[in-house]
């Protein structure tokens, strides 16, 4: 028993699959009496057949090949191997690069950073950006075969892509379909074309007009469609997402659409009012100080703050914190005259708060 041999698939008639009488016993499925007995029964026999498939897997694969399989003498509960049964599929695929190359596949989606600076954000900008990415190559158009050589038919399966593993066991002759790791699939082998390595793509560096929109910020992700890398074999490209980083302003900060901002006046401006300039995102502007201003008062720019995305003509503000600083040391005329207020503050409103001018 125990018998191996790997047949192309065109010589094989009937396929008697071992996962589908696997699946039609297992305990999930089958509530049958006896069911789950026939379900071991049949796990036990592909037990037997474990070191010669392990073998195989190796010698297509390789050890990348064997992990994520279970290691010799794992098969000791049947629904684990169950498990493993249904997951050599899909090893056949993942495991090749060949296999993968040469199905018709999406480009991956590609990353790209931009910093701009605090105003870049706020208002939008248009920028010029190099953006490194498979592309596909020229030479051979995306086949990664050789100009002008012929593709001939693969040796390993015969031209049909996939190959038959089949072992005879006490419970008859097991047989599995798999992909053909000698052609990937594809029935046929070609010269590797030179330029690409037979990849079918190449890295190249493509300079993409960026339309940045107003009110973006840190962490924005702009999606450019179709500029990632470019599929495989004619497959669709993958996207470009481009991620904004901002440089911050030193005095201006960013709270969503407005713009915090905060000013120390005297508290001889803060009680007489004054006019102080402040800068905002359009240039310096004039911000009147009313007189008798509290201390740590929140005066609103309306419509000096960041465009709101997508609607470019709603603005937020510039909310300016005022700081009124009283001085930690007088001059002696000073103090003479703060001493003067003080003699008139008391005779005016004995106990009580100076009045509003
Ligand atoms: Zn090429
Ligand atoms: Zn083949």
């Amino acid at each position: 028993m125990g018998g191996r041999e790997v047949l192309p698939a065109n010589k094989i008639l009937t396929i008697p699959s071992y996962r589908k009488l696997a699946r039609s016993y297992h305990p999930d499925v089958n509530k049958e009496p006896g069911a789950e007995q026939k379900f071991k029964d049949i796990s036990n026999a592909y037990e037997v057949l474990q070191d010669d498939e392990k073998r195989s897997i190796y010698d297509r694969y390789g050890e990348a090949g064997l992990k994520g399989a279970s290691g010799p003498g794992d098969f000791t509960n049947p629904f684990d191997l169950f498990e493993s049964i249904f997951d050599l599929g899909g090893m056949g695929m993942g495991g090749g690069s060949r296999a993968s190359r040469n199905r018709a596949t999406e480009g991956e989606d590609q990353a790209y950073n931009l910093v701009l600076n605090f105003k870049e954000a706020i208002f939008g900008i248009e920028k010029d950006i190099d953006v490194s990415r498979l592309e596909t190559c020229g030479t051979c158009n995306g086949s990664g075969a050789k100009p002008g050589t012929q593709a001939t038919k693969c040796s390993t399966c015969g031209g049909q892509g996939q190959v038959i593993s089949a072992a005879r066991t006490p419970l008859g002759v097991f047989q599995q379909v798999s992909t053909c790791s000698a052609c990937g699939g594809t029935g046929e082998i070609s010269t590797p074309c030179n330029t690409c390595n037979g990849e079918g793509r190449v890295r190249k560096s493509k300079r993409i007009s960026l339309k940045v929109p107003a009110g973006v910020d840190a962490g924005s992700r702009l999606r450019v469609r179709g500029e990632g890398n470019s599929g495989r074999r004619g497959g669709p490209p993958g996207d470009l997402f481009v991620v904004i980083d901002v440089i911050p302003d030193p005095v201006l900060k960013r709270d969503d659409t407005n713009i915090l901002y905060s000013c120390k006046v005297s508290y001889i401006d803060a009680i007489l009012g004054t006019t102080v300039k402040v800068p905002t995102v359009d240039g310096t502007v004039d911000l009147k100080i009313p007189a008798g201003t509290q201390p740590g008062t929140t005066l609103v720019m309306a419509k000096k703050g960041v465009p709101m995305l997508n609607k470019p003509n709603i603005r937020g503000d510039q909310m300016v914190r005022v700081q009124v600083e009283i001085p930690k040391r007088l001059s002696d005329d000073e103090k003479k005259l703060v001493e003067e207020l003080a003699d008139l503050n008391k005779a005016k409103a004995p106990n009580s708060k100076r009045q509003p001018a």
